[in-house]
Parts: C-alpha cells; structure tokens; sequence
C-alpha cells in the first residue's frame, strides 16, 4: 500500500509526432530576449541569455482553449521553437549539445506582459507573468532523428493576420549554445522543455482569439483563448 498522502497528479505529458506515445515533461526552461528585433522592441540591448522556468503543468495541448489567466489585461503571445530533451546531461560540450535533443515543437510563451513590465521596473522575478497555469502551449513533438532545427520560419497569427515573422536562424544564442549555457546552471535531465525565445511582432490576444503559429517542418499551433474561468465555487 502506498504511503503517499492522496494519489500524485499525473505527470504532465505532449504529443510525439507520427507516434502513440507521449513525451513526459520534468521541467520548463525558456530563455528571454533571444532575438534581437525582439530585444529592440523593449528597447533592451543583447546580453547572454535570460533564464527562467514555467510549471511543468502549464503545458496545453494542441488545439486546447485557453482560459483567459487572471490578475493581467495584456496577456501577449510569443511565438518560440521549443526544443525538448532526451538525456541527463551537465556542463554539457557545444560541440556534443544536439545528442541530448530527442526534439523539437512550436509552443507559446504566453505573457502577462502588464506583469513583467512591472516586475522589471521594480527588479523583481518574472514568476506570476511567465509560470502561471495554461502558460505553455506547445504541438507535437518531431524527434531529431527526422532533423535538427537550425533555421526555417517561425511564424504566429491571430484571427488570421500575420503577427510574428522570422527565420529560427536568427536567433542570438543557437540551440546547441543555449544548452550548453542552460546546462551549467541546472543539470538537464529526460522530459526538460527549452523554449528559445520569440522574435519580434509580440502583442495582446483576447477572448475569442485564434492564434496559429509554427516553425518550418513541424506541427502547426492552434489555440484559442476562451473566456477566463470563474471564481472556484467551493469558494
Ligand atoms: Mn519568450
């Protein structure tokens, strides 16, 4: 019998593309500001990469509504390349970073942009306006063995009108730089999601939006975002 206080919940699983299976998630790392007309825009200048995590469980399917989340009213999208990994691996070697990829899926770093904004004003974490609950869409997982990504289009609309525009190839750090980087802080581990970062052309979605987006060779995004959920009514 088990000694665990209530049954665990299920871990958090995405889409494996031209497969049954499913690929469980252990955590979500993203890097901020990776590409430089997205920089511009926030009128930041290109550093080494930004850092931060979302809750495995913010992962939503493909084609999911999406609660509008609360305590924000500029909830922005972020079109971004996810790269999911395959092996433990630390202080991993630049030149060894694409044998720990099992992956790669379109996903949407959503934003409470209002929150971040105030948050970088005041110096203080991102955490509510990056890590809350429906904060990670992503499609389907292609395995590396039908290809690393390295440039292609990457691309998001809503209702139809072209919003994010650019090439994955420009990004700042690349992907196997950003593991290598991200594995000196953290011991990468099977089940790890890396978002890498949006281009420019970020902005607000509503109630009753359809955002599409991709990256060339792999599944197409589809969400709308649904109204915001009401109050808990044990409450
Ligand atoms: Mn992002």
């Amino acid at each position: 019998m088990s000694d665990l206080s209530f049954t665990p919940l299920a871990v958090p699983t995405v889409a494996v593309a031209g497969s049954g299976q499913r690929f469980p998630v252990h955590r979500i790392y993203c890097v901020g500001l990776n590409y430089a007309d997205h920089v511009r825009e926030f009128g930041s200048e290109p550093t080494p990469p930004v850092f931060f995590m979302k809750p495995a469980d913010a992962v939503v399917a493909n084609g999911a509504a999406i609660p509008y989340p609360p305590r924000t009213a500029n909830l922005h999208h972020e079109i971004e390349l996810v790269v999911a990994i395959g092996r433990a691996g630390r202080e991993i070697a630049v030149a060894r970073a694409l044998e720990y990829v099992f992956g790669y899926a379109a996903g949407n770093d959503l934003t409470r942009r209002d929150l971040q904004s105030a948050a970088k004003k005041k110096g203080q974490p991102w955490d509510t306006s990056k890590g809350f609950d429906f904060a990670a869409p992503l499609a389907a997982i292609r395995p590396a063995a039908a290809g690393h990504v390295a440039t292609g289009r990457i691309w998001l609309s809503v209702n139809g009108e072209l919003r994010q525009e650019s090439d994955v190839g420009q990004m700042l750090w690349d992907v196997p730089h950003i593991i290598a980087e991200l594995s000196t802080f953290y011991e990468l581990k099977p089940g790890d999601l890396i978002f890498t970062g949006t281009p420019g052309g970020v902005g607000a979605v509503r109630p009753g939006d359809r955002l599409e987006g991709g990256v060339a060779g792999l599944e197409v995004l589809r969400n709308t975002i649904a109204p915001a959920l009401s109050a808990d009514p044990a409450r």
